[in-house]
């Protein structure tokens, strides 16, 4: 039977991963520190366990398995990543999970790795304008991310590769643009901006007011949880090493995203535009290198999966009211 381990398995992508490699009949081990927050896990063994600690990684690497994901960070959206707080903590959780994960799989011989690299890698200079962001594979170096959160995904994407060389590893390298979804965090402060603008405009009264980080006009593209998995399990799967992008090319100004979401929800809403963290100027996927290696591209529109994840906020922000009046 084959089988499969993700790490992370408790996260956003993860559990969405689980549930797709169940449905293709993998048996699979999930390893976080928490349960999935949204739904039961499908997981046939689920750990719960710090990958920061050896012991951990040595109990969970415990033989071969068919494919290995590494999903599992010290992440959050803008609101986390952005604002310095978290800098120490991420740079530190990270990479301790990264260089075990590397280090026992080695041990145990598992040869191959998928691991989860983010667009936030990408030098700062080339995003400054927002019409026109240069995120090509290519276009890496001189290296200057503008998070700590990006010299981590750096550090850690050059780690798997090093493994490949001088190891004799074939691990696989992604490089995520924003990808959102049902059951993706939507409220706490971990938010990403598809999430966060569903809530608020979810929240508002038609004709309301929702307020915005930044004056709106950064741009950046999103990309559907069920693409993202495609796009995962093809690299998995593929004589492809990368670091290749894995997003969608359909930019839009933040804006923009907002209109859409309004549209979706049948609302007025004005936006109230305040200072907050913001990142880059513009941020776009370029999807060469993937169509040229794996033939792979998001298959559908943005505005597509903003119907089903604000359908999907919308449910949970009802059940916790149901939830809020019992009490
Ligand atoms: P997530 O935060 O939902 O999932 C990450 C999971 O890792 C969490 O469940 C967390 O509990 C777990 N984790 C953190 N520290 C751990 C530890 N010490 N031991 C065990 N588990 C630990 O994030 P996600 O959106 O599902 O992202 C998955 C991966 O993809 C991450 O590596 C992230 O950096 C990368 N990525 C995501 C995006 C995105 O837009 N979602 C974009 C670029 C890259």
């Amino acid at each position: 039977m084959k089988s499969a381990l993700v790490f992370g398995g408790g996260g956003f992508i993860g559990s969405h991963l689980v549930k797709r490699l169940k449905n293709e009949g993998y048996w699979v081990r999930a390893v976080d520190l928490k349960f999935p927050e949204f739904s039961e896990t499908q997981a046939d063994d689920f750990v719960i366990g710090d990958l920061r600690d050896q012991q951990v990684c040595d109990r969970v690497i415990d033989r071969g398995f068919t494919e290995v994901y590494q999903l599992a960070a010290d992440m959050g959206g803008a609101g986390y990543i952005f604002t310095g707080e978290h800098d120490a903590d991420i740079m530190h959780n990270s990479a301790t999970i990264n260089l075990n994960v590397a280090d026992r799989c080695l041990k145990r011989n598992i040869k191959r790795v998928f691991y989860s690299s983010s667009a936030c890698m990408y030098p700062a200079y080339n995003q400054e304008n927002p019409d026109d962001p240069k995120c090509s594979e290519d276009s890496a170096y001189p290296a200057a991310p503008d998070s700590e959160y990006g010299w981590e995904k750096l550090f850690s994407e050059r780690l798997f590769l090093a493994y490949n060389r001088n190891h004799g590893m074939s691990n696989r390298v992604a490089r995520y643009h924003n990808i959102f979804g049902p059951e993706g965090t939507w409220t706490g402060g971990k938010e990403k901006a598809p999430a966060a603008i569903c809530r608020k405009v979810a929240y508002a009264q038609n004709g309301g007011e929702i307020e915005i980080w930044g004056d709106g006009l950064q741009t950046r593209s999103f990309l559907y949880i069920d693409e993202c998995l495609e796009g995962t399990i093809r690299l998995t799967r593929s004589s492809f090493e990368g670091p290749v992008n894995v997003g969608s090319q359909e930019m839009v100004t933040i804006n923009r995203l907002v209109e859409m979401v309004a549209e979706i929800a049948g609302k007025k809403i004005h936006k109230n535009h305040i200072s907050g963290p913001t990142g880059v100027r513009g941020r776009n996927s370029d999807n060469r290198l993937i169509e040229q290696k794996l033939g792979w591209k998001p298959s559908k529109s943005l505005y597509a999966g903003l119907e089903k994840t604000y359908e999907w906020i919308e449910r949970q922000i009802g059940r916790n009211a149901v939830e809020a009046s019992k009490a």
